[in-house]
């Protein structure tokens, strides 16, 4: 079965088609500027060379259009004809506490999602967009959406509710959602494959450390507990956004600075994090260079991202009584030897013990303890459109 995953963002949509047999990638791509000057679509069949073609795009409807024809395009397409497409995965960003796990698409599903725009009025709306592009051109191909929120139902009451008066909650949903639920879902899957143990006796903390940023308590394959909160603002530092601060220093920098909510807003999301705090750069590589120069806010920001990682994993442990697994994904804890280190040391104290050689890797499946009586620590590229591929198959297969 082939199936094409679909990630729209404002003015971008990823895309990759599978084939399920072997969870082979056939091609992949990105169109980047949609509804902007410059549109281009930069596509690669594997086993091919990458092209790139620029032509004016001006809704994901056309952009779409462009992925289906390098598809089956006879010189550097991946199949033959539409048909040979017969599922649709979507990435949604929200899914509320209407969904708590993926879904066929309908008409229902579309009304429901529409209702999650006001939590995420951000990212629901190009999904909207791409998932309403391919009901048009692809009328009878059956299509599934898969929920960044969605793993993160689990979660009990007692770790999703803030203590806000209640009647918030019941008036506007304010509550925890969490996010990154279908990488967490996948490394944390992985982990217990890779263990070689059933994930419903494991207790596995992963790290989704890239420019968003998220730790997740995985307990028996189900999330408990997750750093971002009713927006993915909360918890960790991030490349640009702040993570936790207390409430009241909002509140007193809106009065100081008399900053609008537009304006709170951005500084909050866009100019925080590592960034805000080094006054350099949001990119780690960055961070990394200038700390080793000796510059100290670089240093500072990456410390202070490291030990909220810690004292999040510290919490998680706290709250599972037990650890089997440790793991790091995304762009940082991918490729960042350094910051796994960094987030690593100390914790001996609870059993996770990494071994500095063997954490020197970059981008691929390891694992990173040696001493195998203590907690596993892998690194595990993540791979939501695998996931978002895999719950696909199911769903249209039943
Ligand atoms: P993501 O959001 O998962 O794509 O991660 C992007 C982030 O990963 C970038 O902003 C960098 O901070 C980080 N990153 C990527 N490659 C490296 C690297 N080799 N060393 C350190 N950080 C990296």
């Amino acid at each position: 079965m082939n199936i094409l995953v679909i990630n729209c963002g404002s003015s971008s949509l990823k895309y990759q088609l599978l084939d399920m047999k072997e969870e082979q990638v056939l091609a992949k791509g990105l169109v980047e500027r949609i509804g902007i000057e410059g549109s281009r679509i930069k596509h690669t069949t594997t086993g091919k060379d990458q092209v790139t073609i620029e032509e004016p795009m001006k809704d994901h409807k056309k952009a779409l259009e462009m992925v289906l024809n390098a598809l089956v395009d006879s010189e550097y397409g991946a199949i033959k004809s539409m048909d040979e497409i017969e599922a649709v995965g979507h990435r949604v960003v929200h899914g509320g506490e209407k969904f708590a796990n993926s879904v066929i698409i309908d008409d229902e599903v579309m009304k429901a999602i529409r209702e999650c725009i006001e939590l995420a009025p951000l990212h629901n709306p190009p999904n909207i967009m791409g998932i309403e592009a391919c009901k048009e051109l692809m009328p009878n191909t059956p299509m599934v959406a898969v929920f960044d929120t969605a793993f993160h139902q689990t979660i009990p009451k007692a770790n999703y509710m803030y203590p806000l008066p209640y009647e918030l909650y019941e008036k506007y949903g304010i509550r925890k959602y969490g996010f990154h639920g279908t990488s967490h879902k996948y490394v944390s899957q992985r982990a217990a494959e890779l263990l070689g143990r059933p994930i419903e006796e494991l207790n596995i903390v992963t790290c989704h450390l890239g420019n968003g940023a998220s730790v997740c308590a995985v307990q028996g394959g189900k999330s408990v507990e997750t750093s971002m909160g009713f927006t993915p603002l909360e918890g960790l530092a991030m490349g640009t956004r702040s993570g936790d601060v207390d409430p009241a220093v909002i509140l007193f920098i809106m009065e100081k600075e008399g900053l609008s909510f537009d304006e709170v807003n951005e500084l909050l999301n866009k100019k925080s994090g590592v960034l805000g705090l080094s006054g350099i750069s949001s990119d780690f590589r960055d961070l990394e260079e200038e700390a080793a120069k000796g510059n100290e806010r670089a240093l500072l920001a990456l410390q202070l991202f490291c030990n909220r990682v810690k004292k999040y994993i510290g919490a998680y442990v706290a709250l599972m009584c037990r650890i089997d697994a440790l793991v790091f994904t995304a762009g940082i804890g991918e490729n960042s030897p350094a910051v796994r280190e960094h987030i690593c040391n100390g914790l001996e104290c609870i059993n996770i013990k990494l071994d500095k050689e063997l954490n020197q890797v970059r981008g691929k499946e390891a694992r990173l303890n040696s001493d195998l009586t203590s907690t596993a620590i892998f690194v595990i590229p993540t791979n939501e459109e695998l996931m978002i591929a895999r719950e696909t198959k199911e769903l249209v297969e039943k």
